[in-house]
């Protein structure tokens, strides 16, 4: 979810079907699950979008003042991770070699 709110959503073409004289097409977020609704006219012209956001995405946007912040916190935290797997797999060879 976090990475949707960073990247936008990975979109992929969900359902397709008649609607209002029109067609209705659903794209999904392979990411998150959430789904956005277009309905289309006959010219192919969009009359309306709908977006259905999985639970709890909304709620959190407002955590961060700015993009920019939401960024680092989410790089922060990944960098974390990354940096201490490093560090484990340092000790562990050094480790090795002292045995
Ligand atoms: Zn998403």
């Amino acid at each position: 979810m976090e990475r949707c709110r960073l990247w936008g959503h990975a979109w992929y073409p969900y359902d397709a079907e008649p609607a209002r004289g029109g067609w209705k097409d659903v794209l999904s977020c392979e990411r998150c699950t959430t789904r956005r609704a277009f309905i289309i006219d006959r010219n192919g012209f969009v009359v309306s979008k709908a977006y259905d956001y999985v639970d709890g995405y909304r709620d959190a946007t407002h955590t961060y003042d700015s993009k920019q912040e939401r960024r680092a916190a989410y790089y922060a935290s990944e960098l974390r991770e990354k940096l201490a797997e490093q560090d484990e797999l340092k000790e562990r060879r050094s480790r090795r070699k002292a045995s």
